[in-house]
């Protein structure tokens, strides 16, 4: 099957990768309808995680073997595979388990191919109502209601969403549909009024965003964010930090211990909530697509993705 890898030093796409079996009663084999680039991909070509292998790990797709019940429907799937059975896993918290794989990102190939296998337990029923290309976001759309859950305390104050990409977006959707007045932070004005117009947030440029905020996700991808989040919010407030970098900080931290804020590191989130923030809340995702682009052109894809301004890139591997 053709698939998009990464060995550790170039991305590609293979012709010859095997198609994965379903080899137990617990997993399926999903073929992939569509699939998403995201920042975490272009992450792990920089160097993060060392993963080699078939990268991916936000797709929509149809389930082709497996359990009977499970044969024919419409799916997208969790991404961390956990055991199980370990304390952490027992104690509920599955997408921390220390023995965990995680799709395309740790120990697993990812959805950036014909086929993908993961276990039936981390499969969500697409309801018939969503189009592929709304479903392709289930994964970023579940790490922006992680980031809401996580800061329940904050509801309905005022929040300042640093970074305009993708995440950004959806975190900022998502925060509004709970009531927080949300502003996002911008570069420039001309990113302000794209903003405003692809999903009806409202944004003003870095400097003219009013200080002394509730609380701040950061979700720029760079290491200057967690500097300007400090310096934005207001004591006692709070900053989710949303963005996996490669590279290192050198931050003097003593602010965060000064003004008592709450700082909340924030990665994968429940995809029941987001298949409903989708269904109900109409959170706009589908403004958010650059392009869709076959799987064969993988390699080109995943330049174009690290573009910056450029918004999802979708992967298609059946054109
Ligand atoms: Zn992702
Ligand atoms: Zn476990």
């Amino acid at each position: 099957m053709l698939a998009l890898t990464w060995d550790g030093t170039r991305s590609r796409v293979v012709a010859d990768a095997p198609v994965p079996e379903a080899c137990d009663p617990t997993s399926a084999v999903v073929r992939v309808r569509l699939a998403g680039i995201c920042s975490t991909d272009l992450q792990i070509i920089a160097g993060y995680m060392g993963f080699r292998g078939v990268l991916g790990h936000e797709f929509v797709g149809e389930v082709t073997a497996g359990p009977e019940a499970w044969v024919g429907r419409r799916v997208v799937g969790e991404i961390n595979f956990a055991c199980g059975r370990c304390p952490t896993c027992l104690a509920g918290r599955r997408r921390h388990c220390p023995s965990r794989s995680v799709m395309g990102i740790l120990a697993a190939d990812g959805a950036f191919a014909e086929y993908v296998r993961l276990p039936i337990e981390n499969l969500h029923h697409v309801p018939d109502g969503l189009r592929d290309e709304e479903a392709v976001f289930v994964e970023p759309l579940a790490a922006a209601v992680e980031a809401s859950l996580q800061t329940a305390a904050f509801a309905g104050g005022r929040t300042i969403v640093l970074g305009a990409g993708k995440l950004g977006l959806l975190v900022g959707q998502v925060m509004a549909a709970r009531g927080d007045d949300v502003t996002v932070a911008c570069r420039d004005r001309a990113a302000c009024v794209q903003v405003e117009a692809r999903v009806g947030l409202c944004a003003a440029a870095v400097e003219d965003v009013r200080r002394g905020c509730d609380l701040v996700i950061e979700a720029t991808g760079t290491a200057e964010g967690l500097s300007l989040a400090m310096d934005l919010v207001r004591p006692l407030g709070g900053i989710v930090l949303k963005s996996t970098i490669a590279e290192r900080h050198a931050l003097d931290l003593a602010p965060l211990v000064i003004n008592e804020v709450t700082l909340i590191g924030s990665r994968c989130g429940p995809f029941g909530p987001a298949l409903a923030s989708l269904v109900e809340h109409g959170v706009r995702v589908t403004p958010l697509i650059d392009a869709v682009l076959p799987l064969r052109d993988g390699a080109e894809a995943l330049r174009r993705a690290a573009v910056r301004g450029t918004k999802k890139i979708l992967l298609q591997p059946g054109a």
